[in-house]
């Protein structure tokens, strides 16, 4: 049997000592009020174990008790309804197991309806007919009446002695825990319990010194006006004690492993440019570098020198020409007698910067390969051994790089194209592929909110491409609606005979593997009718197509061969035809604002005047209406990353699942609280200056909280 109930059916007293006792670290069903079946749920449901997780299980709103409703006043627009009055006329309605319970709620100035369709015999029990009490819960409208149904209801004797604070708090449960009788009721009971059965003094989770320069509110008191606070003021005060915490262990967790690696790994060196990146210069480089592009490769190219391995992202808004920067960085590479690799995220893209580089690279008499899934054993194997005797130079594919069997003679640098599109732990296996680590570029495209990149980029030093290459006009983008795709036709001809090229891009219907392609195939037909040959010709392109085909689908349209390709979101990231001015996306409402905005980005890459068309059905959700009319409004990747961060909250947006952040942010919002994790960031930018390896004293506690708050990243492992 279970020790603590072994123990106290022996000794009853000791529940008392336990109770008066609890420290932290212990589990939870040693509290007052919570037991094992209880426990279980907490733990099941919530991931909660010790009295510790308890206490940072907060609520996510407070009722303000003190503020009553008179009946007249309840309306069901309310958040919930407090109201003192007398409960009486108790019914039995319905038959079987539809029965359910109805009373009269009255007080001066009218009366209500209460329902209970669930624990009828308990209210029936509990509640004395003709008694005032404190109801509270959310009225709804039902046939025009206004009710309320399964309301608290407290007899008004018991309210005024048990409630001690005003805010009263709320916590979220799962059905499963209500099915428990572990509502938020309950889970105010036992942290009542629970504040009572712990130490008076909390122990402190920051330093005595940091609590006294930011005057911040001790933990203690925190954590207790965050379950009850005394007043609105001290709530605001212990909240921000505590996301300020949170945010500043984030921060400082993320820069103490860029500043660990900058100590601890050694990088090579790349002493010089070199011959190959002067010759590409002076002789070969088609066009003026943005000041940007010259910016950047400056920032990198002083990094690649120091000896020290570079961690570095690339941002570059859609277009801005981060493929000639990672091409003119690969060149100092291989100019410094290393080699050079460049991974991207699907085939396509990977054959495309592999024919991009072989052609512009054309004169300077290196080797450059590719490998793809689809490379055929016998091209591998003979590649395998070019690698490893080093006659390749530079080599470009997919994420079959990654595999151990491709080994480099000696790999100086791995350029990630799209990273967002990678895994961390995909990334981090390029770190083995020499004695020292290879420098490490990623680049992406996905402009993320500052406040996010100070989190999910936080341990890497960033360089930003911030424009455009000359001549460049904004895409104009338009919405139209299912019904108005004939005068789209024409306008699509128009353009055609003019030159251009027309991409027409479908979602995949992810629910039903057979009609995956559904929405594609069935446009197609009607685009094949409008669009007849020998006048048109069309390519197509979806991931179920062999390598081969797509290749060739693809080499069509660059060469300008077919006109319209019509696709799936196979083309979403890096593809480059900057003949094709016409970009439409059908169902456009299906995509995420992210994904529209690359696809946009296929197009406006050259110097005719570029449109995005988005096609939608009448219906559409408020959601979608949005993004559309966003779409619509700017062409700023960044003022869409915002607006895409409001919408779907900072967890879905795409290349932030690996966020940076190692555990659950309990009170910290990385959206609303950008400032705060600001502030964060330089308080632990300037312990770790004057301490980098946190050893004074004072700072041991920050050590020691990092190591419980994040036990997996105590090896401080590589994040690239
Ligand atoms: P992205 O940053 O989206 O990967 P790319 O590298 O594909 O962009 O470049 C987009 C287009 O811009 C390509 O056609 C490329 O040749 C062209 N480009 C890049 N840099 C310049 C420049 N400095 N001047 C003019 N065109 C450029
Ligand atoms: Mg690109």
């Amino acid at each position: 049997m279970d020790y603590f109930f072994s123990k106290i059916k022996k000794t009853p007293t000791i529940k008392y000592t336990f109770a008066t006792m609890v420290e932290l670290n212990q589990e939870i069903k040693f509290l007052p009020g919570v037991g094992p079946k209880k426990a279980e749920l907490f733990a099941k449901e919530l991931k909660i174990f010790t009295v510790e997780d308890l206490l940072y299980y907060f609520p996510y709103k407070y009722l303000d008790r003190t503020k009553f409703y008179t009946v007249a006043e309840i309306t069901e627009k309310e958040q919930y309804i407090q109201a003192k009055g007398i409960i009486r006329n108790f019914q039995l309605r319905g038959q079987g197991r539809k029965q359910f319970l109805t009373a009269v709620f009255s007080d001066e100035t009218g009366k209500i309806d209460l329902l209970w369709f669930k624990g009828i015999s308990f209210i029936q029990k509990n509640i004395t007919s003709g008694k005032v009490y404190v109801i509270l819960g959310k009225a709804s409208r039902y046939g025009g009446k206004i009710n309320i149904v399964h309301p608290e209801a407290e007899e008004i004797a018991k309210f005024q002695e048990k409630i001690s604070t005003a805010l009263a708090p709320s916590y979220n449960t799962s059905e499963r825990m209500k099915r428990g009788y572990l509502n938020s009721k309950t889970i105010g009971r036992i942290m009542q319990a629970t504040f009572k059965a712990i130490p008076s003094v909390t122990p402190e989770t920051l330093p005595a010194y940091l609590i006294k320069e930011l005057k911040l509110m001790p933990l203690g008191k925190a954590l207790r006006n965050i379950h009850f606070p005394e007043n609105d003021l001290t709530l605001r005060t212990a909240r921000y004690r505590i996301i300020f915490e949170e945010l500043f262990y984030v921060q400082l967790n993320l820069l103490r492993q860029k500043n660990y690696r900058k100590v601890t790994f050694r990088g090579y060196a790349f002493e010089k440019v070199g011959n190959y990146f002067n010759d590409f210069y002076d002789n070969h480089l088609p066009f003026e570098l943005t000041n940007a592009q010259k910016r950047v490769i400056k920032e990198i190219r002083e990094d690649l020198a120091t000896g020290k391995q570079c961690n570095r992202l690339l941002q570059g808004d859609v277009g801005s020409g981060k493929t000639l920067v990672a091409m003119m960085v690969m060149l100092i590479a291989v100019g410094n007698n290393f080699q050079a690799a460049l991974m991207a995220p699907t085939e396509i893209l990977a054959i495309q910067h592999f024919e991009t580089l072989t052609e512009m690279l054309a004169g300077l008499g290196l080797n450059i390969r590719l490998l793809t899934g689809s490379s055929k054993t016998k091209y591998r194997r003979e590649l395998h051994e070019e690698l490893q005797n080093g006659t390749v130079d530079i080599l470009i594919g997919t994420h079959a790089l990654i595999e151990d069997v491709v080994v480099f003679k000696n790999l100086g640098i791995v350029i990630i194209d799209e990273q967002h599109r990678f895994g961390v732990a995909q990334r981090a296996k390029m770190w083995k592929k020499n004695k020292l680590p290879p420098h490490i570029i990623v680049m992406t495209a996905t402009p993320i909110p500052r406040t996010l990149s100070m989190t999910v980029y936080g341990d890497l030093d960033v360089s930003v491409i911030d424009e455009l290459p000359p001549g460049r006009k904004h895409v104009t983008t338009a919405h139209r609606y299912d019904g108005q795709r004939l005068p789209v036709f024409k306008f699509m001809k128009g353009e055609i005979a003019k030159g251009r090229q027309v991409y027409i891009v479908y979602p995949l219907i992810e629910e039903s593997e057979h009609f995956e392609y559904k929405d594609l195939e069935d446009g197609l037909e009607s685009i094949s009718r409008a669009f007849p040959p020998p006048q048109y010709a069309i390519s197509v392109l979806h991931g179920r197509m062999k390598p081969a085909e797509k290749r060739k689908s693809m080499d069509l349209f660059v060469k300008g061969t077919t006109q319209i390709m019509v696709a799936t979101t196979v083309i979403e990231v890096g593809v480059n035809v900057p003949n094709a001015t016409i970009m439409i996306i059908e169902s456009a409402d299906r995509f995420g604002l992210s994904q529209l905005h690359q696809l946009r980005g296929r197009v406006g890459r050259g110097a005719d005047q570029s449109y995005c068309i988005l096609m939608t059905s009448f219906k559409l959700s408020a959601d979608g209406r949005k993004r559309i009319k966003i779409m619509t409004q700017t062409n700023d990747g960044f003022k869409i990353s915002e607006e895409d961060m409001k919408l779907r909250g900072p967890g879905d947006i795409e290349g932030t699942q690996q966020s940076g952040i190692p555990f659950d942010l309990k009170a910290a919002n990385i959206v609303r609280d950008a400032e705060i994790m600001q502030h964060g960031r330089n308080i632990a930018n300037d312990i770790l200056e004057k301490d980098p390896d946190l050893s004074l004293p004072k700072n041991h506690i920050l050590v020691a909280r990092m190591k419980k708050m994040m036990p997996s990243s105590k090896n401080w492992s590589p994040v690239s």
